[in-house]
């Protein structure tokens, strides 16, 4: 098969520069289906003077216009709704599934942005003195930039530009070199819809690209998906150079299962949290903490659960249960990270580590795995596993559950399954983390509420999604006026 061409847009121009790149693969069958073109300064430096020159057009376009397009968005990405799935499962391995899952969590990201007319409002209040009135203005910042991570190829790019171009802005999205061809999908249907040139740009690449957008004196913010070391490195170069920055990183999220749970909704939701897409997402369930007799009514089941997970290649029409994970690397880590949990004296009780997948056996595979007697300072308590992994530690009771929780570095979800609502309000309020399900596994948040990372989880100040993220693509000007000639009880009196 010839690789997938993997384009650079910048300027309203598809480029194909010869450069080196490094391989994308389809993890279902470990072959090589595009390269992706490794960017550096020059390559940012079009893209970010592009973005600038067509600032100030863009910025004046009324708002109302600028929701036109992403209305039009909206229906090219319902339209190619399929091609995006497919694209989104060959380069990132997920099931036809969670590909749709992704992306219509993606799409309500552009339907938030179909809104910015109304979410631009800022407030007023006359005669704040005798006489004078203040108004807050909202403004789009310039450039912005997007740096992707490969769990979401199309759902976390659509978490950024759509907002940030919505409120004026103009943007350079480097998406994961892992998984560039979904980006590029989603750029050529932003340019059916009408966006202008020059509006919306992709570089691709690695670390250069990503240290010359970060360094760029035009860049004016930069939003960050990705690991916890990456995510700080973002957020630390990029303050340092007077960027607005919003960096989400890595997570350990924990999920409490009480004595009272229901037990059949507390497996298929915690089966969800720990092996939808491979593991593969920074809201997965990691670590479930047993309380008391809940181990024993929930871990037979969980057991049988994991062994029923069919393992196979997600390119094709049969659909297994769960994909591959990302590359033969990313396996052997995790492979490896099971070896030191047994070997520090933790239990495998289901065993996903021999799968064989006869119709794809050079994909990246690991099947359902559940990890029992996970201690405090093992490494599988600690490290983000980001694998089909599933830990379980036992606790004596739901202060205990708490406090384990909230020893970790991380802060981005946590849950609890009970049928206990004092239970699940003590929970709620005392876990450190920042997004909270009560029996729902997956808390992640959709389009309209922010996307709340505490902690290692997340660096900045205004989060990604709802109005903290209108709020960082905007910057408020207050205007106080005045006419002379009386004030504003003189004008009543006539
Ligand atoms: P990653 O940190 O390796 O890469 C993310 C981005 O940073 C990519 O675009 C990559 O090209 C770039 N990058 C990688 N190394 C770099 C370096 N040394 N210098 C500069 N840029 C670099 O993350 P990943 O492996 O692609 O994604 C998985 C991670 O993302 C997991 O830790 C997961 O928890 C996290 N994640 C977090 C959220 C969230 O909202 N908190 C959402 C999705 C994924």
């Amino acid at each position: 098969m010839p690789l997938s061409p993997c384009p650079l847009y910048i300027a309203g121009e598809w480029l194909t520069p010869k450069i080196p790149g490094t391989p994308v693969f389809n993890p279902s069958t470990g072959d090589v289906i595009a390269e992706c073109p490794a960017g550096g300064t020059t390559e940012v430096n079009a893209a970010v003077e592009a973005a600038q020159a067509a600032f100030p057009a863009w910025r004046d376009t009324p708002p109302v216009e600028r929701a036109r397009v992403f209305f039009k968005y909206r229906q090219l990405v319902e339209a190619n709704f399929d091609q995006l799935c497919q694209t989104v499962s060959r380069e990132h391995g997920k099931t036809n599934a969670e590909a749709r899952g992704s992306i219509f969590r993606g799409l309500e990201n552009i339907e938030y942005a179909c809104g910015i007319p109304t979410l631009l409002f800022g407030d007023s209040l006359r005669n704040i003195a005798r006489g004078v009135d203040c108004d807050t203005i909202n403004l789009p910042l310039g450039v912005c930039v997007g740096i992707t991570p490969f769990n979401f190829p199309a759902m976390v790019p659509l978490w950024m530009y759509p907002t940030a171009i919505a409120c004026g802005n103009t943007f350079v999205l480097k998406p994961s070199e892992k998984v560039p061809l979904s980006a590029v999908l989603l750029g050529q249907l932003l340019e059916q819809a009408g966006l202008p040139k020059g509006v919306f740009n992709i570089v691709h690449g690695g670390r250069a690209a990503v240290d010359a957008l970060l360094t760029h004196p035009k860049v004016r913010a930069i939003s960050f998906v990705g690991s916890t070391p990456i995510a700080k490195y973002i957020y630390d170069t990029g303050t340092k150079h007077g960027k607005r920055v919003q960096a989400n990183g890595g997570a350990k999220n924990y999920i409490v299962v009480m004595p009272d749970a229901d037990v059949g909704k507390t497996v298929e939701n915690l089966a969800t949290a720990a092996f939808g897409c491979a593991g593969e997402r920074c809201m997965a369930g990691s670590t479930a903490l047993a309380v008391g007799a809940a181990a024993d009514r929930v871990l037979p089941e969980l057991v049988k659960a994991a062994n029923a997970i069919k393992v196979g290649p997600t390119d094709r029409a049969a659909q297994p249960d769960m994909g591959p994970v990302i590359t033969g690397q990313h396996r052997d880590r995790v492979l490896s990270l099971l070896a030191t949990g047994e070997k520090e004296g933790a239990k495998i009780i289901a065993d996903g580590r021999g799968v064989k997948v006869a119709a794809a056996p050079k994909g990246f595979y690991v099947g359902a795995t559940v990890v029992d007697g996970v201690q405090n300072n093992m490494t599988l308590a600690k490290e983000e596993v980001f694998g089909p992994v599933l830990n379980v530690m036992r606790m004596d009771d739901l202060d205990a559950a708490i406090e384990q929780a909230n020893q970790s570095a991380f802060g981005n979800g946590a849950a609890i399954f009970t049928n206990n609502g004092r239970a699940a309000r003590e929970f709620t309020m005392r876990v450190k983390a920042g997004m909270v399900g009560v029996n729902v596994g997956v808390p992640a948040t959709m389009a309209m509420f922010p996307f709340t990372g505490w902690d290692d989880s997340f660096y900045g100040d205004l989060h990604i999604q709802g109005k903290e993220s209108i709020q960082f693509y905007t910057q408020q000007k207050v205007v106080s006026s005045r006419w002379f000639g009386g004030d504003v009880g003189d004008v009543w009196k006539k």
